[in-house]
């Protein structure tokens, strides 16, 4: 049972934050940064050869892996960090209070957790997945709002992808 609030601003299928909620968390997050000088990190995450995954399974099976996505996103990541889906298989997550180290660690905890831990469904079959993550670090100078934050993490998520996926590029 869900309430109209969340209704509008959770994504149906795997309840993480729609687009429109997360980049309002995205904002205030970023202006609660900006104004108490405290460190800030955004990763885009995206599943690798998803559709691979949809035509070799089925849409079903390709909506299980982006829920165990989700899952596996919620297991390794603080309470206070914001997951939401952006679009098909990309996610973003903004880490409040996180320096670029830190947020490599957790890049990389949540890189390998998609790794050995495969989607399993109800008959036995595993679906193995990677991800590519992009990484970057929130700077006061550079970013006046959320837009050129996110294009460098976008750009290091291409990067990724281009270099072999199943990895980390942080922006610079
Ligand atoms: P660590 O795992 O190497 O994490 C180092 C620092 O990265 C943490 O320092 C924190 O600032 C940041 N960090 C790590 N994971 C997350 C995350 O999921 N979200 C966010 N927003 N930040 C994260 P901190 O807090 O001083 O923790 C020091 C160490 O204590 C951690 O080193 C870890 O070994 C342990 N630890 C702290 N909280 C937890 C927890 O909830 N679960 C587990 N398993 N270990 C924890
Ligand atoms: P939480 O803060 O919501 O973190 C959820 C999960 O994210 C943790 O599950 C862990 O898998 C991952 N995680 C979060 N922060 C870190 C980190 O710094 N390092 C590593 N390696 N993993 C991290 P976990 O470990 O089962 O912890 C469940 C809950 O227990 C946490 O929820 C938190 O509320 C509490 N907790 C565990 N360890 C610590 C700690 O060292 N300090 C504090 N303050 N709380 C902790």
């Amino acid at each position: 049972e869900q309430t109209l609030n969340q209704l509008a601003s959770r994504d149906s299928l795997t309840q993480c934050w729609n687009r429109r909620m997360i980049d309002e968390l995205f904002d205030s997050t970023l202006a609660e940064a900006r104004r108490k000088g405290s460190a800030l990190c955004v990763m885009m995450v995206d599943i690798d050869h998803f559709k691979a995954i949809n035509d070799t399974y089925g849409h079903a099976i390709g909506d299980t892996a982006l829920q165990h996505m989700v899952a596996i996103l919620n297991q390794n990541l603080r309470e206070y960090d914001q997951v939401g889906r952006y679009g098909g298989e990309e996610f973003i997550v903004v880490l409040p209070t996180t320096d670029r180290d830190s947020a490599w660690g957790i890049a990389e905890r949540v890189r390998s957790a998609v790794e050995y831990q495969p989607s399993v469904l109800s008959d036995g079959r595993e679906i193995s997945m990677t991800v590519s993550i992009g990484l970057a670090m929130f700077e006061p100078k550079r970013d006046p709002d959320r837009r050129s934050l996110m294009e460098r993490a976008d750009q290091a998520l291409y990067k990724a992808k281009r270099s072999g996926r199943n990895r980390i590029i942080v922006a610079d």
